[in-house]
């Protein structure tokens, strides 16, 4: 087949599926149809968008079983984590559908107008790339708020999971959503700069690294349009001398293991006291050995492969290069092609690439530092901004710190995670702008300034 993608799945390297790139004329009727339905879609009412939600989470829910497993066969996540995948979807759109109308509701604001207020109205068709390593969540927690803000969607997915983008379109379609509310593209870099560059595009939400959101931010730069960056992380797990480890120790490791690391807001870097050190280090290391690795559609499997084999190679590397420079292998560092053993890494310094670059797979790197403060000034030490978390049982020097923090979140005694109720995003190299909470339904909106005279 020419100009053709295959989907792979990660555990036994086998094709899944084939599928030929949408020609040039096909996405340009695909961007003609999104525009037409824009024009009566902005027309429907918010409480008719948020009964179509309803009905997205009930086929989320009776289909559950059968979305899990075409995540876990595109990209590796043991099924247990992809069906809590599906689920979180559902609370997102219970989220949505309780509180877009409140969301959205013209905010009255007290001027010398006799009636003054903002009205949020929708932008139009609002381009989303997106990546693999939540094939689902990624692509609601943006499409979710912004068709029910009024906007229509198109989505280029990441081509290793073009079976999951193509499930996302019909749930669109069986919940009742118009035709071209939601479309799926399966297309090259190229043709995503022509599609940013097409007036009916207004807006460009990218989920990613770093590397493709400067090439779209460019892109999009270039022609005006606003865009939402969710890029990669860096964030700093701190663990202070008086640490509950009884209470938080399988929080700790599953902040950087879950998902076989893949995560943009996983621990990536653990920042550990030098009197807690050596009992954590000993904890950490008995829970990773009972991380169990195995066929992903097994539910009792709790650590999947990567996403593609290639990823391994770049964790490979930046591992090798931190050994070279003195990191200290306390277990793991094998990798099979896309199969990587979870690793710790010790005698860790700011130069390495495990702790200077983000590492996308199961590597925890362990720095040991004299106190409280040395912790938080090397959690900053990073040009990501994502998140940091630390757990302490001091509640006051971690709320003492909360001003210093210059990421999008900071947790204490839990791990970064998004919830529908919160904003999620990032600062500095991890880009820009909010999703979730009443923040993210107002990203792809017209903030319209209206003000009256009688
Ligand atoms: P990626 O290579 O940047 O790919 C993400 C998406 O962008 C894919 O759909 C990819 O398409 C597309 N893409 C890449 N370069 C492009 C370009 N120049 N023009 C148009 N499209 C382009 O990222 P990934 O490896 O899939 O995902 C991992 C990265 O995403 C990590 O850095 C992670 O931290 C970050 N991430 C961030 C968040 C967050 O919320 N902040 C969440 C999840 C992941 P193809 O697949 O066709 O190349």
């Amino acid at each position: 087949m020419n100009n053709s993608i295959k989907t792979i799945n990660p555990f036994n390297n086998k094709t899944i599926k084939e599928y030929e790139v949408h020609t040039f004329e096909q996405l340009s009727h695909f961007l003609e149809n999104s525009k037409k339905t824009f024009d009566k879609w902005r027309e429907t009412s918010i409480k008719e968008r948020c009964r179509l939600l309803d009905s997205l989470a009930q086929i989320l829910e009776d289909d559950k079983d059968q979305l899990a497993e075409l995540i876990t066969l595109e990209m590796g996540k043991p099924l247990a984590q992809s069906i809590s995948e599906i689920e979180k979807c559902i609370t997102l759109c219970d989220f949505y559908a309780t509180n877009a109308e409140d969301f959205l509701a013209d905010e009255l604001i007290d001027t010398d107008a006799n009636e003054s207020f903002i009205s949020y109205d929708p932008l139009g068709t609002i381009l989303a790339v997106m990546p693999w390593n939540y094939p689902f969540w990624q692509v609601l927690r943006f499409a979710v708020p912004t068709l029910t803000a009024g906007n229509t969607a198109i989505l280029k997915h990441a081509s290793n999971v073009t079976g999951c983008a193509l499930a996302i379109e019909k749930l669109f379609e069986r919940a009742g959503y118009p035709q071209g509310c939601f479309t799926s593209i399966i297309a090259s870099h190229d043709a995503i700069e022509k599609l940013i560059a097409n007036d009916i595009i207004k807006a460009v939400s990218l989920t990613g690294s770093e590397k493709a959101g400067k090439s779209i931010a460019a892109t999009a730069g270039k022609h005006l349009k606003k865009t939402v960056l969710e890029l990669g992380g860096n964030n700093a797990c701190i663990v202070l001398d008086d640490a509950d480890l009884d209470k938080h120790m399988d929080t700790i490791v599953n902040a950087r293991m879950q998902n076989a690391g893949q995560s943009c807001i996983a621990a990536k870097r653990f920042i550990v006291t030098e009197t807690i050190y050596d009992e954590f280090l000993k904890r950490f290391k008995d829970k990773v050995a009972l991380l169990k690795f195995g066929d992903p559609m097994d539910k009792q499997v709790t650590i999947g492969t990567l996403a593609r084999a290639d990823l391994g190679d770049i964790l490979k590397k930046q591992i090798d290069g931190s050994i070279a420079l003195g990191a200290n292998v306390i277990s793991g560092n094998k990798q099979d092609k896309a199969y990587f053993e979870p690793t710790i890494l010790t005698d860790i310094t700011k130069d390495m690439p495990v702790f200077k670059e983000e590492t996308f797979g199961p590597v925890a790197p362990i720095m040991k530092v004299k106190n409280t403060e040395e912790a938080f000034r090397m959690a900053a030490e990073t040009r990501f901004g994502l998140g940091t978390m630390v757990f302490t049982q001091s509640i006051e020097i971690a709320q003492h710190y909360i001003n210093t923090i210059e990421d999008g979140a900071y947790f204490v005694n839990e791990l970064v995670k998004s919830d529908a109720r919160l904003p999620f995003g990032g600062t500095k190299a991890s880009g820009y702008g909010r999703e979730l909470s009443r923040e993210g339904i107002h990203e792809f909106v017209n903030r319209k300034t209206v003000f009256i005279n009688h």
